[in-house]
């Protein structure tokens, strides 16, 4: 099949393109995201693979299905950018890839609580500065320490594995709850008890109309004092501008975040000689227990491999009238 993809990297190619050597598909790799002006773009292919920060809206669609287009493959797992109404009155179908590595993104979420906590991102610049004092270097131990989870899906539930390891407290919300997780220890509260017990909170549900700011001045006022917040989600769920007071009034000790709400402008891209114009995220920048990463949790080469194979083999099923096992519907 034809296969147009948008927001393309050199990393991208590279993976897919090994993928594709033995299912044969004619991709074409595009840098542009996806969006209202690039829509065209597609040329008349049968598919296109987009990522997280394409714009799939109703829009879009429309000039997607009318170019010849039936067939919208997400390479990752989140589908908050795409109308799914809107794709299903098309006539579209939309696939995704819906896990291929949950350790690579819990492992990120881990490495953040880390750096966080032991400050190691402010040791290494001191070091190489001769400058080994340990001033302001003070972490705490997280063994014995009440992390709570929201969300205890798949990225979830093996980023508690893993900090059941360390010797945490795990405390867990979600709208449903899993046997797995309470099988590992994990405690299931309410939203309420998770805020007011955990020392650290990430979160790892979908951006949803429920989850939009989530976090907010009503529920970080609920937390407790010095709190590291993590997320590795959405941007979203985060109102960021509530965080900077909660940061600036100490409420909130701790900072990691990968993913940000307004990060389609941001991320994947060397801005380096630009001049970025998004104050809300620059005041975030200049604390320095704010600790943020371009979106790349999903980065390693054995999710990008996994997200690889299952986006081509999503693509093969819709070639092959195949039931498609990675559908997702409105
Ligand atoms: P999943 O579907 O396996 O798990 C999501 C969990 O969230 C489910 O258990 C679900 O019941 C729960 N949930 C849904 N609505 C909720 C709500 N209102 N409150 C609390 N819990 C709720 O998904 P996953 O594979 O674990 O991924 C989680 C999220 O991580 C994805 O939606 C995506 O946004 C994000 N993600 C980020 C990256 C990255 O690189 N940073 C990579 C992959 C996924």
């Amino acid at each position: 099949m034809e296969v147009t993809f948008f927001s393309s990297k050199v990393y991208d190619r590279q993976f897919f393109e090994a993928e594709n050597k033995r299912l044969k598909h004619r991709l074409t790799f595009l840098e542009a995201p996806l969006n209202e002006r690039t829509a065209v773009m597609a040329g008349g292919a049968e598919a296109v693979c987009i990522f997280v920060n394409d714009l799939a809206s109703a829009q879009v669609l429309q000039q997607l299905a009318t170019g010849g287009t039936r067939l919208v493959a997400l390479r990752c797992a989140g589908f908050n950018n795409v109308n799914l109404k809107a794709a299903s009155d098309l006539g579209l179908k939309v696939v995704r890839v819906p896990a291929y590595s949950p350790y690579a993104v819990a492992e990120h979420t881990v490495a953040l609580i880390l750096t966080l906590n032991r400050k190691t991102h402010r040791a290494y610049n001191r070091v190489r500065e001769d400058n080994f004092a340990l001033t302001g270097l003070m972490g705490f131990d997280l063994h014995g320490r009440t992390v709570g989870l929201i969300g205890l899906g798949k990225i979830g539930l093996v980023t508690a594995r893993i900090l059941k390891g360390f010797g945490c407290q795990v405390l867990g919300y979600d709208v449903r709850e899993s046997e797995e997780a309470k099988a590992i220890g994990v405690n299931y509260t309410s939203l309420d008890e998770l805020y007011q017990q955990s020392d650290i909170i990430s979160l790892h549900c979908p951006l949803t109309p429920q989850t939009y700011h989530l976090i907010n001045e009503a529920s970080i006022t609920r937390m407790k004092e010095g709190v590291m917040l993590i997320n590795t989600s959405r941007g979203a769920i985060i109102n960021a501008k509530a965080v900077i007071k909660g940061l600036k009034s100490g409420k909130i000790k701790y900072l990691g975040l990968d993913v940000y709400e307004e990060e389609a402008d941001l991320f994947f891209e060397d801005l380096s000689d630009k001049v970025i114009q998004d104050d809300v995220f620059m005041r975030l920048l200049s604390f320095n227990n704010v600790l943020i990463t371009g979106h790349q949790a999903f980065f390693t080469t054995d999710a990008m491999q996994s997200i690889a194979q299952t986006t081509l083999q999503n693509i093969t099923d819709f070639e092959q009238g195949k039931v498609l096992a990675n559908q997702i519907l409105p």
